[in-house]
């Protein structure tokens, strides 16, 4: 990722602005991997905003709001049932976690993380500078879609996080109804990737652009507007992105398939987004969407 996609959002004022549907429509739209990195960052800000712990929150966040620092996050494991890949073992005055965890974007590109670490029946999460003793990156992952995100598996080795560096303690059945209801909301990045596939795909066909653009605006309208069945929609979102990108594919040809073509770019993204925050009830959801 060129640390000057990073400074583009961070002057634009971005770091601070997360939570605005249309601002992650359009960044997803235009570029999948900037647009994740972006995310991964807004984890920490909106964990630490929350805090009650004044010293790691006063340490980071007007950094991460500034641009001056950016954050990224690994918590995706906590939805692995029965497994506990990072463990925070309670010490005098702190936690030392171990084990590995299975995702975490902008390794090398964040200067702090906020990582998930489950000690019993808590989940505690905590900062980890970038340069912390006790850490263990893989080598980048090679991925069919956002090899830019510089994703890795962390492992960890000992490192000790203080209590000062503690973001939040809470009980995992309260995590995981947050996490439950987060999940069940619209993905706005489908719905950008879908609006870039058929504004495309209007100068190549602009019936089949026409249709689609149609099912995209409906679908947004249902999904935002706080329809009943939440997760069915998101499901129909994250189908609807990978069909308007398939269809862009189809209407270009084999062009498509050259790996300087936004198509198969724009295909192997919204792929991506049919499996990044899966939960048991959407992929059961999307399954059935696929199936039907
Ligand atoms: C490129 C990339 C970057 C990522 N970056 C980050 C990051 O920076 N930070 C982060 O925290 N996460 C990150 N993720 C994680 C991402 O959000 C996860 O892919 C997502 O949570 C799914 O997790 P998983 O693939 O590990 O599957 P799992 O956790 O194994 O499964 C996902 C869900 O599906 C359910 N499930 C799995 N198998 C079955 C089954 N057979 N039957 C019923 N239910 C089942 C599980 O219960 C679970 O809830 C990244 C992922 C990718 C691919």
């Amino acid at each position: 990722m060129p640390q000057s996609h990073l400074k583009a959002l961070a002057d634009a004022g971005l770091f601070a602005a997360g939570g605005h549907r249309e601002v992650y429509e359009i960044l997803a739209g235009a570029c999948g991997a900037s647009f994740f990195v972006w995310v991964q960052h807004h984890a920490p800000v909106r964990l630490l905003a929350a805090s009650a712990n004044a010293s790691t929150r006063d340490r980071w966040l007007p950094r991460l709001l500034s641009g001056d620092a950016l954050g990224g996050v690994a918590f995706a494991h906590l939805r692995r049932p029965g497994s506990r890949p990072v463990q925070a073992r309670r010490i005098a005055g702190g936690y030392v976690l171990e084990g590995e965890a299975p995702w975490v974007t902008s390794w090398g590109l964040a200067d702090v993380f906020a990582v998930a670490a489950r000690c019993d029946e808590r989940v505690v999460f905590v900062t980890v500078p970038a340069d912390a003793p006790g850490l263990r990156p893989s080598p980048p992952l090679r991925l069919a879609a956002m090899q830019a995100t510089a994703t890795v598996r962390l492992g960890f080795d000992g490192f000790t996080a203080r209590d000062a560096d503690v973001i939040v303690d809470l009980p995992f059945a309260q995590w995981q109804e947050d996490d439950r209801a987060a999940t069940a909301k619209p993905n706005p990045a489908a719905f950008g990737v879908a609006a870039t596939c058929t504004r495309l795909l209007a100068e190549l066909d602009p019936a089949a652009a026409t249709a689609l653009e149609a099912e995209r605006l409906d679908c947004r309208r249902r999904s935002y507007g706080g329809e009943e069945g939440q997760v069915a929609l998101r499901a129909w979102s994250l189908e609807l992105a990978v069909r308007a990108a398939l269809a862009l594919v189809a209407a270009t040809g084999g062009r498509a398939m050259e790996r300087s073509h936004p198509a198969q770019r724009l295909l192997r993204e919204a792929a991506f987004y049919a499996i990044q925050a899966q939960t048991r009830p959407l992929r059961a959801a999307t399954l059935d969407r696929l199936t039907r």
